[in-house]
């Protein structure tokens, strides 16, 4: 039996998520291993969760999209608290299990598992939507046998893990030093880094990643559900980011003037 550190964010209303997640997670997940949650949140009645298996940490609720952008960064400083860990899997807050999971269907004897996206499975590299700034530690090449995958479910073996952790944090780090911001935050870095590492990773399918509102002739295994059902917080896309930048810019211009 092994520990694993399940990493669940949940900031401001995300809170929603969690009991269904944990319900789930429970009957369905892992149920040979010994399963830990570390709750990152700022919602007082999962702060005070009080069970040997749920780690509530405080976790402020940030400006979008530091709260997608910046989870390697609230993972690495929170690694102590993992280490008892053999391994740790991060999952976006709106995922439910369906049906029964084990450690050998994510890792297959790998040290780092990912998800095909559900939406470019089946599709040509051409389609990707990866980072296309040359300037963006996030920028990948497409190749053909490349592969594009989700930034919601994701694992690995807790030194593997970290170690990405640390590489794509300092990489998001790099780019908002030079005001970038990869088009789909940490899931372009980590498309960068598992098509750089794809011999670490066992590849799993996009079964795993199912979107509740669509119909794809896969079984489904993880749900993700639709979050305009649940939350009313809108964010996202590309124009949210260059919105972002230029905020960003000009504010380092009237830093300059005052
Ligand atoms: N998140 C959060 N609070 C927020 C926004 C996002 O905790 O206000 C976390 C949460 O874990 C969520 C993840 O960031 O599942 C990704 O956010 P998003 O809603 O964009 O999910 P996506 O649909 O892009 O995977």
């Amino acid at each position: 039996m092994k520990k694993v550190g399940i990493l669940y964010i949940c900031t401001g209303e995300y809170w929603k998520f969690w009991e269904n997640f944990y319900k789930t997670c429970e009957e369905k997940f892992l149920i040979e291993e010994e399963k830990h949650y570390f709750v990152f949140t700022d919602n007082e009645v999962l702060l005070n969760i009080k069970n040997e298996k749920t780690h509530p940490i405080f976790q402020e609720k940030m400006q979008w999209p530091y709260p997608t952008l910046y989870r390697y960064k609230i993972f690495i400083k929170n690694k102590n608290y993992f280490k008892n860990m053999d391994y740790l899997i991060f999952c976006n807050a709106n995922l439910l299990f369906s049906e029964k999971i084990s450690k050998d269907d994510l890792f297959n004897y790998k040290e780092l598992f990912v998800t095909l996206h559900p939406g470019f499975f089946n599709k040509k590299p051409e389609k990707f939507t990866y980072e296309t700034n040359i300037k963006s530690l996030a920028y990948t090449e497409k190749k053909k046998d490349s592969i594009y995958v989700c930034g919601g479910f994701n694992g690995g073996s807790k030194d593997e893990f970290l170690n990405m952790s640390n590489i794509l944090n300092d990489n998001i780090d790099k780019d908002l030093l030079n005001d970038i911001i990869a088009i789909w935050h940490d899931e372009s870095h980590i498309n960068n880094y598992v098509q750089i590492n794809r011999e670490n990773f066992n590849v799993i399918s996009p079964s795993f990643c199912y979107p509740q509102n669509l119909e794809i002739n896969i079984p489904k295994k993880v749900i993700v559900q639709n979050k305009e059902n649940i939350i009313s917080i809108k964010h996202k896309g590309i124009f949210y980011n260059i919105r972002f930048v230029i905020v960003k810019k000009l504010k380092k211009l009237l830093s300059y003037w005052r």
